[in-house]
């Protein structure tokens, strides 16, 4: 299969959800929690019946007569009760009679079949049967759609559902009030994601700040050793697990609560990428108090303001929506006053539109369409500026760079980002071929780069 793109369901279609069969020994697990991690990330549910699902995936085990017996039989279950079937897993892989494949021989209609370490065919195979859902104001990817994560990228939730109640947002009333996951579990599976080749990690949940508030920052346990639900334990203890894999850890969706200070210095030590993606949305205090946002504008500025002065390299991005019910021209100014202020490094934008269900669509004064659209046209004209002239800084440094493709060993040069580049949502390093005839450029590993010039969004690096 060579599409990567994948297709979204509309804003407030209802949330598709998987039902998941997992067979087989702890490497199939793994397997299992990587395939259920991504599938979570992407916002997909899981059912726990094959009624309630809307596609089955099933990990199957080769090993032996008996385990293939059984996992025959899940088959032909969840095709029976359910009928859409996607195939993973050890036996995926197995040749039938005939030197065909032996899943597709037992049972023809499943809709695709891969072998073990399959995460990345397995989400091509759910795209294609199911399209991801889309929230304009929570996903990290843009509307048009999530490229496959790679092997050497990652995303760790570390907790579902959220205790604010913004008024644009309806994630709360279908997934509930916050709850962490446990500090073991997480730290665990970022182990396994590191020993299994990746090289960052991405942190991801509706409120990274609030990690642990639901347990009252219970003590659990991890390696023997006791650790905080609380997010700078989990910070540290992440950047220390990456260490002696020479990985990344990047921050997303870290509300600018004051406890984040304290997340900062560890930037400054280089323990985690010096990168925090925190979701403002907006400045003016009228606007975040109708949006029920949790900060004011003020404190935000001042927020940043400390960050940068904590680690001078800090990379800020953030969303921001503009045409919000009620917002005036004044309001809207404000917005772009904050943004020059701020030096916000990467900013997206988008047009208000309503989701339905959310309290905003009832607030007074809506913005006409056309404003809205206009708004954020202006807001991206400005955040592109300050972008841009923070780009141009780089040019002469040498950065490290993390490659994303590298056609023919990099002969040709590639694509890469460095540690201010969120993959999907910021701008790539261009990588020039490099003019060492003996360099190589190789996906999943990094370089470091000259930075020559600036394109737009991306910054242009000669390999060195
Ligand atoms: S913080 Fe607000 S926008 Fe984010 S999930 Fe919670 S309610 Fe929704």
């Amino acid at each position: 299969m060579s599409d990567t793109t994948a297709p979204t369901t509309p804003a407030g279609a209802a949330t598709p959800k998987v039902g998941f069969v997992s067979l087989g020994c702890p490497k199939a697990l793994t397997d299992s929690e990587l395939i259920l991690t991504q599938l979570s990330a992407e916002g997909y549910a899981t059912s726990k019946s094959y009624a309630g699902a809307d596609l089955v995936i099933v990990n199957t085990c080769g090993f032996i007569d008996d385990a293939v017996k059984e996992s025959l039989d899940a088959i032909g279950d969840a095709l029976a009760e359910n009928g859409k079937v996607i195939v993973t897993g050890c036996l995926g892989a197995r040749e039938g009679e005939g030197g065909g494949n032996l899943v597709r021989q037992m049972h023809p209609s499943v809709l695709a079949v891969t072998g073990p370490h399959a995460t990345h065919e397995v989400m091509e195979a759910v795209h294609q049967h199911l399209p991801k859902p889309h929230d304009p104001f929570t996903d990290l990817v843009p509307p048009q759609g999530i490229k496959l994560t790679p092997r050497h990228y990652a995303y760790l939730k570390i907790s579902e559902g959220c205790n604010h109640r913004c008024t644009f947002c309806i994630i709360p009333s279908m997934r509930g009030d916050l709850v962490s996951r446990p500090i073991g579990d997480v730290l665990t599976e970022a182990r396994k994601l590191f020993e299994a080749g990746v090289k960052e990690l991405l942190v991801v949940s509706q409120d990274t700040s609030a990690y642990g508030v639901d347990v009252k920052y219970r003590t659990g346990f991890w390696d023997g050793k006791p650790v905080k639900t609380r997010l700078f334990d989990l910070v540290r203890t992440l950047g220390e697990i990456a260490k002696p894999f020479g990985a990344w850890v990047r921050l997303h969706y870290v509300y600018p609560y004051p406890h984040v200070d304290e997340i900062v210095p560890l930037m400054a030590e280089g323990l985690v990428l010096p990168y925090l993606d925190v979701p403002l949305q907006h400045s003016h205090p009228d606007v975040l108090k109708r949006m029920k946002r949790p900060a004011s504008g003020e404190k935000n500025l001042e927020r940043i303001a400390r960050w940068r002065e904590l680690c001078p390299q800090i990379v800020v991005r953030s969303t921001f929506i503009a045409g919000f019910p009620g917002e005036t021209e004044a309001e809207f100014e404000h917005l772009l006053d904050f943004v020059r202020e701020a030096r916000i490094d990467r900013a997206g934008c988008f047009a208000y539109s309503p989701v339905d269900g959310a309290v905003a669509n009832t607030l007074a004064d809506p913005v006409p369409d056309a404003l809205r659209e206009e708004r954020r046209a202006r807001f991206m004209a400005v955040a592109e500026q300050v972008s841009a002239e923070k780009l141009r800084t780089r040019v002469g440094a040498n950065m490290q760079v993390l490659v994303d493709s590298a056609p023919g060993l990099g002969k040709k040069g590639g694509v890469g980002r460095s540690y201010a580049d969120a993959p999907e949502i910021d701008g790539v390093v261009r990588l020039l071929p490099p003019e060492k005839i003996s360099k190589t450029l190789k996906v999943g590993e990094f370089t470091r780069a000259r930075i020559v010039d600036t394109d737009g969004h991306d910054l242009v690096a000669l390999p060195v």
